[in-house]
């Protein structure tokens, strides 16, 4: 058993950083990056098929001015045709979003015929609209398998672009996935419709306030993403890493990450190999990627993009997925993009980096440095602040997942408790602005204090706190709870609604100020005292990871929904989802959707990890500890015979009898329970009996399997230890 776990070893230690084709010129010289980046995206502003005319037509599709018609809709097709085979693309592809959380594709061939005449060709109704038979992806029972049908359509604001593969290149089209009666399917709907609600009441706000020339608002994101890296012999090792994404047992190393020694570590050849071959796919594709870094635990590491706007970074954040997961099996790595692969060190997130930005170059999270626009910046403070109080439990549903429950539910950053991090200088700001009671000159004083300490707070100055679940970092928040394995677009969506919800009343209250002579600072500075007040209690700065913040949340009236199922609870509360459909940025049918899949994925995810345990339980943890038993047993005989001393082999038996035994007892009560419930339960008891019940005793199995582990010698452990998946790369 143990000789393949020393082969395997054996076969990683030899193993050398893996050469890619380097983008080079026709001299064989190294290309700039900004030589070929984006070289894969269609650029409909380059393409020669299409005039001024039609160029300034899209123009104004893209900036939801008009609606694209057939005639448009059929040249773009011809350019991005002519674009596509002229680099080399065989297909097109709808690539969409599905409730999955991941993508889907399709692929179909150019190759078409003109009578016998072989011939490339894409139509405008190929190039909009797709029909994939939706009945296989998870609809929540929103639809019947006989009205199955659903559509893609093709998204204009989000760039088409090819993906080059070993032996082929594909087109890949952008598209939202509906339903047959146009109900949202996937993550990409709801985002587009949040982007625009979010558009109409900033722009709204914008010009309230004085800037009348705004046109555009939108959200923006920079979505930082964690990934493991664990050789792909290890992987394939271990039924647990590959069933589940996540190692189910394990004792964890003397020295995991308490050195703080990986963290911005020097990155290995082999590693940094994968890395650039990453970069260069992404560079080609349009993601531009920024930062890599080593991240706090061992064998795990952090890609950052520059931000754009929500909706195409999402996209980008997908297929950032993407090519992590497929380059990294070229360096036989395998990447775990699971939220906690290795229980006892860190897990993994995705930092979303959120702000708003108009067509002007605003972004309106920026302190600027003048006072009258730190009132504006102070008026989109608060309303976010209030945003996030008043909607933290819908929040807190839209990153629940089965995965990232063992971050937000556990002692690791940030706790599932949602609070706002907004750092000292503006928490002084607003706390003087506030204490003032009412709009006085004397007030007035102190927050001209304030705004003059503001305009000299830029990026490098605000202190910095991880263990906040929304941190203001300067121009920006960062919502740090997101899982590392999910779609952006979701938890964007909803955080989108909620801010549009709020702005919405924000510019009410203006309204009727100015209506009653007020300026609009005067305004601005009564919305920031109204909402900073009446959500203050989400405004935490201290240490996220404390006890005492659980207890003073819960004394400030905070909710904390530590598992999925308490999370998904909030779909019951109709007065506290009410905004997802005010908003227009979910119908109401697709927010039950929504929560009859999200319910069902954790109940098939846990189900999934408890059969995986169980089986290695039985088919590789108990036979490896009955085997040393056997060995043990042999030996006490024989030395006894001989008239030896037989006490540490005894004591050993007996502590492995044990522990066995009680592997098997308890690993046979987390299959018949889990049984039990499906039989007897519906759903919603059954997903709250997995977080109360059983996942306590999966995690108990999983220390018997580390005691085993901690007994039998090390050549006969037959799965690839923390050791081995951690620090042998
Ligand atoms: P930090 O030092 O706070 O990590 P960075 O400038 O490195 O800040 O940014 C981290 C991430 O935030 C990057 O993905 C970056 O592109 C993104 N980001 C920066 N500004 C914005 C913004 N206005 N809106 C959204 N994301 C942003
Ligand atoms: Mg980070």
């Amino acid at each position: 058993m143990g000789s393949l776990r020393n082969q395997t070893k054996l076969q990683v230690y030899s193993r050398l950083p893996r050469k890619c084709d380097v983008p080079v010129n026709e001299q064989g010289r190294y290309l700039k990056v900004s030589q070929y980046y984006g070289e894969n995206v269609f650029n409909y502003h380059l393409s020669k098929n299409l005039t001024q005319e039609d160029k300034e037509s899209l123009n104004q599709v893209l900036n939801g001015k008009k609606q694209i018609n057939k005639e448009l809709a059929t040249k773009v097709a011809n350019s991005v045709l002519e674009w596509a085979i002229s680099k080399g693309a065989t297909h097109f592809c709808h690539w969409f979003q599905p409730l999955t959380g991941a993508t889907a594709e399709k692929h179909d061939a150019f190759l078409n015929f003109d009578n016998e005449r072989p011939m490339e060709s894409l139509s405008a109704s190929q190039l909009m609209q797709g029909e994939p038979d939706a009945s296989s992806f998870p609809h929540g029972g929103s639809r019947a398998t006989f009205e199955a049908r659903g559509y893609t359509t093709w998204d204009l604001t989000s760039p088409i672009f090819i993906r080059e593969s070993t032996n082929g290149k594909t087109l890949v089209i952008p598209t939202a996935f509906v339903s047959y009666h146009g109900d949202a399917l996937d993550t990409k709907t709801p985002l587009l419709r949040s982007d625009l609600k979010v558009a109409e009441v900033v722009k709204k706000f914008c010009h309230l306030t004085g800037e009348k020339s705004v046109q555009r608002v939108f959200t923006t994101c920079g979505a930082e993403q964690e990934y493991f890296l664990v050789d792909k012999s290890f992987f394939f090792s271990r039924p647990d890493l590959v069933m589940t994404g996540r190692a189910l047992m394990g004792s964890l190393t003397s020295r995991n990450q308490q050195l703080e020694d990986h963290y911005f570590g020097l990155i290995e050849d082999r590693v940094l190999a994968y890395m650039q071959e990453v970069e260069i796919e992404l560079y080609r594709m349009g993601i531009p990627a920024k930062t890599r870094h080593n991240e706090v635990a061992p064998g795990q590491f952090e890609l950052a993009p520059i931000f754009k706007d929500a909706n195409v970074a999402a996209d980008n954040n997908q297929m950032v997925m993407t090519i992590l997961r497929t380059v990294a099996l070229k360096h036989d790595f395998v990447c775990l993009l699971h939220e906690k692969p290795f229980a006892g060190v860190n897990g993994s997130g995705k930092h979303l980096n959120w702000s708003i930005a108009t067509d002007t170059g605003m972004n309106l999270l920026e302190p600027s440095h003048t006072p009258h626009e730190n009132y504006r910046f102070l008026a989109v403070v608060a309303t976010v602040v209030e945003a996030f109080y008043r909607h933290a439990d819908v929040i807190r549903m839209g990153i629940a997942s089965h995965g990232n429950d063992h971050r937000l539910g556990a002692n690791e950053a940030p706790p599932s408790i949602m609070s706002v991090f907004l750092g000292d200088t503006i928490t002084k700001i607003l706390d003087s602005l506030i204490s003032g009671g009412s709009y006085t000159p004397d007030l007035k004083r102190t927050l001209d204090l304030g705004a003059s300490q503001l305009a000299s707070l830029n990026k490098d100055n605000t202190d910095r706190n991880r263990t906040s679940s929304f941190a203001f970092t300067g121009n920006k928040f960062e919502f740090r709870a997101c899982g590392s394995s999910a779609s952006i677009a979701y938890p964007l969506s909803i955080l989108n609604a909620a801010v549009a919800d709020v702005f919405a009343e924000t510019n009410a209250f203006i309204e009727k100020e100015l209506a009653a002579g007020k300026s609009a600072d005067e305004a601005m500075i009564a919305i920031t005292m109204k909402w900073y007040s009446h959500a203050k209690s989400v405004v935490f700065n201290g240490d996220g990871y404390s006890d005492e913040w659980v207890v003073e949340a819960q004394k400030r009236g905070l909710s904390n929904n530590r598992t999925t199922p308490e999370a998904l609870t909030v779909f019951k509360d109709a007065k506290k989802i009410a905004f997802l459909s005010q908003t227009g940025v979910f119908r109401e049918g697709e927010i039950q959707t929504r929560a009859n899949v999200m319910l069902e994925r954790y109940i098939k995810c846990r189900e999934i990890e408890f059969h995986t345990q169980s089986a290695m339980v039985s088919k590789q943890i108990l036979p490896c500890a009955l085997a040393y038993k056997n060995e043990l047993a042999n030996s006490i005989n024989t030395i006894k015979t001989a008239g030896g001393d037989v006490s540490v082999e005894t004591e050993l038996l007996k502590r492995l009898g044990e522990t066995a035994k009680s592997l098997i007892t308890k690993s046979e009560t987390l299959v018949s329970s889990l049984h039990k419930y499906h039989k007897t339960l519906d759903e919603s008891a059954c997903a709250d009996k997995i977080a109360r019940e059983l996942m306590p005793l999966s995690t108990d199995i999983a220390t018997l399997c580390n005691q085993i582990e901690e007994i039998v010698p090390e050549d006969s452990w037959p799965i690839p230890k923390f050791y081995d998946m951690l620090f042998i790369r």
